[in-house]
């Protein structure tokens, strides 16, 4: 690998953060994962603009920070809950139950009535197995029914273990109605960072298919629920290349199909989003540290350098299969701004994490990173946007490296 697949994209300079990330992450001596309140609220705020009316639940899985939950609950929005443990932190950290819903359509029958008793009125369900279940232990639910989208143009498709086709979610419904559950409601998940604003179309259709086919049934559904996939914006492709997503248009096209969803199904038709990355990704950063750069003689006999960080795929990470991160060398300010920097070299780098793995990486490819030379262990590096999943996605402690302590910056 020659230092030409070095990448320039692979890392801003420090005044391209905004100021309650950069002063957290200049704050932090050791390493942390910081989450910036007020970025995340603007995002609430600029995502409600977008979509006026629609009701916000949040991921949960997204960012299990009470912090956030309680920043976003206090905002208006609800929570997308996956099992009793999530849905008994949203409540604790002061989410309504009325605003929290249990998303997940794989569930125990011992889990249904745990949520039952929790006060969960709201339930998303995909087969006739399930739909049964939460009748039995959830009597007089609200259900909505999941259907199957294709996970095409996501990064994570999420096709194939959930959701039906529109055919099967008129039957499941008609089934919630005839059990004593009130069937209130389609939903799809268009696979997350979903980059293409054809797969809302996509799903928009099936929904209007799904409403019409029930309407026929004199089933009326009171809502919507347009799932999570909205991408963030400071991620770079496996390349080192930002990923750009199509935001206006996949806002414009969720505008388009809200309003005529209304017009052929009636005024009264609300509607649900489920963020996750979208509302925290680029509103959290990692301050982690340079273990050593060294030069390593490959089985090739070619001279390569490495750089090991003190996080990785195991304690934060963990979407490094699928895309990596900005970096930020505070010890190097300008750096790569050349010649503004005199005196440090740029390298052509692998950079990995810390344990004895070797999916450990940035790169599965091992695609070069462009880093200063004269990086020092103990120098801090900031990796960007790492504020969705990082602390969900942690292991215990591979390795002894052990979860990031986190903190939430307020404004
Ligand atoms: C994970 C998940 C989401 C959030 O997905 P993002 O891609 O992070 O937006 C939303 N809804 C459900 C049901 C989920 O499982």
């Amino acid at each position: 690998m020659s230092a030409a697949t070095a990448c320039d994209t692979a890392y801003d300079g420090v005044g391209s953060i905004a100021a309650p990330l950069r002063a957290a992450l200049s704050a932090a001596s050791e390493d942390r994962i910081v989450y910036d309140l007020a970025g995340i609220e603007d995002g609430y705020r600029a995502l409600l603009r977008e979509l006026p009316g629609i009701d916000v639940r949040f991921a949960l899985k997204a960012c299990p920070v009470d912090e956030v939950l309680a920043c976003l609950a206090g905002l208006g929005a609800g929570v997308d809950a996956a099992g009793p443990q999530e849905l008994e932190q949203a409540l604790r950290a002061g989410v309504p139950p009325a605003r929290t819903h249990y998303g997940n359509t794989v569930k125990s029958d011992r889990d249904i009535a745990h949520a039952h008793r929790l006060g969960i009125r709201d339930f998303a369900t995909d087969s006739l197995e399930d739909v049964r279940a939460v009748a039995a232990h959830a009597p007089g639910a609200r259900v909505f029914c999941r259907l199957a989208t294709s996970g095409d143009g996501a990064l994570w498709g999420l096709s194939g273990k959930f959701g039906c086709p529109p055919a099967d979610a008129v039957r499941v419904l008609e089934t919630a109605r005839e059990l004593g559950l009130v069937p209130s409601g389609v939903s799809v998940h268009v696979g997350s960072q979903q980059m293409t604003a054809d797969a809302w179309r996509a799903a928009l259709d099936d929904i209007a298919d799904v409403l019409t086919a029930l309407g026929r049934r004199g089933i009326v559904l009171d809502r919507v629920n347009l799932g999570g996939g909205l991408p963030a914006s400071g991620y770079l492709d496996r390349r080192g290349v930002l990923l750009v997503p199509p935001i206006d248009k996949i806002f414009a096209v969720l505008r388009d199909g809200m309003r005529e969803l209304r017009e052929a199904h009636g005024r009264h038709l609300g509607f649900v989003i489920e963020p996750g990355r979208h509302l925290v990704a680029d509103h959290g950063a990692i301050r982690a540290h340079v273990a050593r750069l060294a030069g390593r003689r490959g089985r090739d006999g070619e001279r390569q350098y490495w750089l090991y960080l003190s996080c990785g795929k195991f304690n934060g990470l963990y979407e490094l299969d699928a895309l990596r991160y900005r970096l930020v060398f505070p010890t190097f300010p300008t750096f790569p701004a050349f010649p503004a920097d005199r005196g440090t070299e740029r390298v052509p780098a692998v950079v990995a994490g810390p344990t004895c793995d070797s999916d450990d990486a940035y790169c599965h490819d091992h695609t070069l990173t462009d880093v200063p030379r004269d990086l020092a262990s103990g120098d801090p590096v900031w990796i960007l946007s790492c504020g969705a999943y990082a602390t969900s996605y942690t292991t215990q402690g591979f390795n002894g490296f052990a979860p990031l302590p986190y903190e939430a910056w307020g404004r």
